[in-house]
């Protein structure tokens, strides 16, 4: 597969940014003012809304679609909503959105990104897909190639973690090696960070959005709202347009490599040492194997079980008096 860039942008990072659903008129046109000022790339904004339980804001439906008509007439913004089934993809065409997204919950379902795919057949629009919500590689790549096989060039991933029971600090686990093995699988796709559902909440929004940056991310998708905390979904994690405009400009976009001779004779000699210790790791790790199969088969031969409660505690005492010691 080979994928043409949905942003033409030489400059990184692109942005897209909006409410994460559209609830009113007033509120879409006043993001999006304020979006503009701080000079975004692409309005995003949920018109149908896949909630975990019923009963939850599900999107305003259709209505919605003329208020981003209005945002791309009046504001000179280009739209982009999630569609999951093929209403919303005739829907949203209809209304002239200019990007497509995918959410993580339909990419999890091979039979509603067929229905999709099948629904963009012979037309030409950019598709941005997010991750499954579970941390499953082939899954996204699968999707990937079911929307290129519909005739699509013109596709970005977005990463937006994996949700990851008992986890804390994130709403959704970066794990940032399955995106970095996705853009290894396939250099030519554009990569956004949604750090909006990783983080779930405002104050770790710029350093994970940094941190895509300096993973050489090629943008940055930010859920913004006039009033955060009177959001219809996704309160939590929302941010002004102001404090947004604030964040991307405290952003350093570092290059993604270079031509100075100095710092690579310098940056080769470095990684020279890591080769060499990586080499050792292995070799140690190595032995280290071969003297575990060698305490099983002992074992075996004992009749004695694999678990033994006193050599576990034993282990573990050790290990937290060694952190005791170098706390
Ligand atoms: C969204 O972008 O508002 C959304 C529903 O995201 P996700 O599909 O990543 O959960
Ligand atoms: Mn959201």
């Amino acid at each position: 597969m080979t994928f043409q860039p949905v942003f033409d942008k030489i400059e990184r990072p692109v942005l897209i940014a909006g409410p994460c659903s559209a609830e009113t008129e007033a509120q879409v046109m006043e993001t999006a003012h304020g979006l503009a000022a701080q000079g975004i790339d692409l309005y995003r904004a949920g018109i149908w809304k896949p909630r975990t339980k019923p009963g939850g804001f599900e999107g305003v439906g259709t209505e919605g679609l003329a208020w981003l008509r209005r945002v791309k007439q009046e504001v000179g913004l280009k739209t982009t909503t999630e569609v999951a089934n093929t209403q919303h993809v005739f829907e949203a065409l209809k209304y002239g959105i200019d990007v497509l997204w995918i959410g993580a919950r339909t990419t999890v379902n091979p039979f509603s990104v067929q229905e999709v795919a099948d629904a963009l057949a012979g037309v030409d629009i950019p598709i941005l897909i997010k991750n499954p919500v579970n941390a499953d590689l082939k899954l996204w790549m699968g999707a990937i190639e079911r929307i290129y096989k519909a005739g699509i060039k013109r596709i970005a991933a977005v990463h937006r973690g994996f949700s990851v029971h008992g986890e804390t600090k994130f709403r959704n686990a970066p794990l940032w090696q399955l995106p970095i093995e996705l853009k290894r699988q396939f250099p030519d796709l554009q990569i956004i960070c949604d750090h909006s559902h990783i983080c779930g909440r405002r104050d770790t929004l710029a350093p994970i959005a940094q941190q895509a940056l300096d993973l050489g991310y090629d943008g940055l998708m930010t859920e913004v709202h006039p009033r955060p905390d009177e959001a219809w979904s996704d309160a939590e994690q929302q941010i002004t347009p102001f404090t947004y405009g604030e964040m991307v400009r405290n952003l350093t976009a570092r290059k993604l490599t270079t031509t100075n001779a100095d710092f690579l004779k310098s940056l080769d000699y470095l990684r020279h040492q890591i080769d060499e210790l990586d080499d050792r790791l292995m070799q140690l790790l190595g032995s280290r194997m071969k003297l575990a199969d060698q305490i099983g088969e002992y074992k075996k031969q004992n009749n004695i079980s694999i678990y033994q409660p006193s050599r576990w505690n034993e282990i573990l005492e050790q290990a937290m008096e060694k952190v005791r010691r170098s706390a």
